[in-house]
């Protein structure tokens, strides 16, 4: 088991977004989160990687707790976010923002960055073209891109992206997901939130069901993608999926 929750709270002030969170993600598995607005899969992600604290339950990465670290540190485990709202320096070059994430992976030591930059260019062949070009000046697709590609410079064994496919045309998600998919292959596990969560349970290997705050169901992808009660609640057919889930009612608060 590479990273494990167990009956994790988390509170924002009074409100409590996670009440009892358990979940695990083995080596090499792509595993995705799924739930309505406000069921707490962004609070999970951050949670894991160090930007919300802990009220009580425990985090494990790689057997070490990790609730309590600051994310600087989590990140020089081999446990990466490539953040929601894509998170690119945007004063900074494209070649700058990967440098940027192997720092993080190596602290103020110069890492050879070669081998690192060649394997992203290999996924992002667009990122190799405009590496000069500063952050900021990509389309949303690129940034996309450019985030993950910046998560994978820090070497993880762990990716946790949030909404990768956001904002996207349907062409690059497709994309995206083809590259999630390939990242996977080369070894990196990946635990991802995403609204579009038919394509996500099309990638993912297992998949947690949320629902205000905890765990309601977990099961292999393939299985929830052909329920009944998931494909109502959650997919609402293929390409409206994420539509859909927008104006499904909300949580109670
Ligand atoms: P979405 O898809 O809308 O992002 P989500 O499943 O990721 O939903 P979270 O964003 O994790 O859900 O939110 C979980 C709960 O925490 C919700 O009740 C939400 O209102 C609350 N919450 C999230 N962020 C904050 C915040 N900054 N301040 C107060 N409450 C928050």
């Amino acid at each position: 088991m590479l990273l494990e929750l167990e009956d994790v709270k988390v509170h924002y002030g009074k409100v409590e977004a996670l009440k009892s969170m358990s979940l695990h993600v083995d080596e090499g598995e792509i595993v995705t989160l799924v739930g309505s607005n406000g069921a707490g899969k962004t609070t999970t992600l951050k949670t894991i990687s160090g930007l919300r604290p802990v009220t009580s339950g425990s985090v494990r990465f790689d057997g070490r707790a990790i609730s309590g670290l600051a994310p600087h540190q989590i990140v020089r485990l081999g446990l990466c976010q490539s953040p929601e709202g894509r998170g690119v320096f945007p004063g900074m070059t494209v070649m700058e923002n990967l440098e940027m994430g192997a720092y993080a992976r190596a602290g103020r030591s110069r890492p050879d960055l070669g081998p690192d930059l060649e394997r992203v260019f290999a996924l992002f062949p667009l990122l190799a073209e405009r590496r000069s070009q500063p952050g900021g000046t990509l389309s949303g697709g690129e940034q996309q891109m450019l985030a993950i590609g910046r998560a994978l410079m820090a070497r993880p064994r762990m990716v946790l992206l949030d909404e990768p496919s956001m904002g996207l045309a349907p062409m690059l998600v497709a994309q995206i997901f083809e590259i999630l998919a390939e990242i996977n292959r080369q070894g990196t596990t990946l635990l991802l939130v995403e609204q579009n969560a038919a394509q996500a349970l099309r990638l993912a290997h297992r998949a947690y069901v949320l629902e205000t705050g905890r765990v309601v169901r977990s099961a292999a992808a393939a299985t929830l993608l052909d329920d009944e009660s998931v494909k109502s609640a959650y997919l609402g057919g293929d390409a409206t999926a994420g539509a859909e889930a927008d104006g499904a009612p909300g949580p109670p608060v």
